[in-house]
């Protein structure tokens, strides 16, 4: 057995009674105490100040106002919000940022615009191991635009850097997308590095921050960011299918056009005039009528960490995941496991990924013996999302004492290892 004295659970209790923003646990909807919950990173916890809000919208606002809410408070609610993502977590100025639509949708509005404003060009580059979506939706405009979609294998602990994308771009290019925290991996992406690269070969950058919003500070203005999505039920804690964001940059929004002209793009919308002209600021990007109840828990769940700040949720991020690779080193190295995730925590996101053959089983028994929830990442790893909103330190002690008391009983072998299908 491994020796636990180095590291006793009074360390981690030590730290939690140290923590600057131990209190921000308490504004959340926590039933369970002993449920110990590594997906924030996945679906962020309920703010309570989500449920005040919806019975407000739902009961308030719907129920008494009905149609006089859309001017007293539902038309401007994309914009207000996204400006208020944009100037608490994505360093943006106001005018550039929405809530709209789908992460999915708002990659395919954007990417579609940059190719549009890159039309003598036919080459879309991405990594060949984004996030799903996000290669599905390049593949899709590639195809129905006869484009090459070049998928570019990064170096997974380092992920996209300006030096391996450099010799990838040329004249051809169109458009760079890619996430600015590797969904696997963690690794982090140097924004204004890699926009300078696209931009010298000619192309424009669309990022995908699902997985820094709100837990990474992000300079979208000052990197010179083209165009980023992102979404708000990860780390921003809007609720299970909130709507997300998108950002483009105020030098570009006069040049581009999105694909899908709603009247919600439509300058003076109300005038329900003949021939689309869209608006002269992000909100060109929005297409129809906006999702008001989930736009409005964005907003609630976004202003408690906002009066956190980016910056102490960012260093508390830094120091779970720097605790947890201690115990990592300590306990699980020494039994078989490897290191999914940067050591580094300048280029680290806020969750780590430990791999080992029997990850999907020791992912089940750590949901199922112990009431820890991580998730499952083909092929071998468990991925540890460590919120910097609700996480304690005692959570990342338990979590790692577990797995390592699983693979040294091999209690993982009393667990059947057909998959589920989420994970
Ligand atoms: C979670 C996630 C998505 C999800 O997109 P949806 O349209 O909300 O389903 C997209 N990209 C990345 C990088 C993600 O982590």
């Amino acid at each position: 057995m491994s020796d636990s004295t180095a590291h006793p659970r009074n360390d981690a209790e030590n730290r939690d009674a140290t923590d600057p923003l131990a209190s921000l646990r308490t504004q959340f909807v926590i039933p369970d105490e002993k449920l110990i919950y590594l997906d924030g990173n996945s679906l962020g916890r309920l703010p309570k100040a989500s449920l005040d809000r919806v019975q407000e919208v739902v009961a308030g606002e719907w129920g008494d106002r009905l149609i006089r809410s859309w001017n007293e408070r539902w038309q401007t609610l994309p914009q207000t919000v996204g400006d208020f993502l944009g100037q608490h977590f994505l360093g943006a100025a106001a005018g550039q940022v929405v809530v709209s639509d789908s992460t999915s949708v708002n990659l395919y509005k954007l990417a579609s615009a940059a190719l549009d404003a890159r039309p003598d060009r036919t080459v879309i580059v991405s990594d060949l191991n984004n996030f799903p979506t996000d290669r599905y939706v390049l593949e899709g405009l590639a195809a129905a635009r006869g484009l090459e979609l070049k998928l570019v294998e990064f170096d997974e602990l380092l992920g996209p850097t300006a030096d391996q994308l450099r010799p990838v771009l040329d004249d051809r290019t169109a458009l760079v997308s890619l996430s600015q925290v590797d969904y696997r991996s963690s690794a982090l992406a140097d924004l204004a590095s890699v926009n300078q690269v696209v931009h010298d070969a000619g192309a424009l950058a669309l990022w995908d921050l699902c997985h820094s919003a709100g837990s990474v500070p992000i300079e979208l203005d000052a990197t010179g960011t083209d165009f980023a999505v992102g979404c708000t039920y990860k780390y921003l804690n809007g609720g299970p299918g909130s709507p997300a964001f998108l950002y483009a940059n105020a030098s570009l929004i006069d040049a581009v056009r999105q694909p899908i002209w709603g009247w919600y793009g439509q300058r003076d919308q109300f005038a329900m005039g003949q021939g689309y002209d869209p608006v002269a600021s992000a909100s060109r990007f929005l297409v129809g009528t906006p999702q008001v109840v989930g736009v409005s828990l964005v907003d609630s769940g976004a202003r408690v960490l906002a009066e956190a700040g980016i910056k102490p949720l960012r260093d508390k991020g830094v120091a779970l995941t720097e605790f947890a690779i201690e115990l990592f080193d300590a306990w699980l190295a020494p039994i078989g496991f490897s290191l999914g995730s940067p050591r580094d925590a300048a280029v680290r996101g806020s969750h780590i990924s430990v791999r080992h053959p029997e990850a999907y089983r020791i992912c089940r028994a750590l949901i199922e013996q112990h009431d820890v929830i991580p998730d499952f990442r083909e092929p071998d790893r468990v991925r540890l999302g460590m919120a910097p909103s609700t996480t304690r330190f005692v959570d990342v002690w338990d979590a790692f004492d577990a797995m390592r008391r699983i693979v040294e009983t091999k209690a993982y072998e009393q667990i059947d290892p057909t998959r589920t299908e989420v994970t």
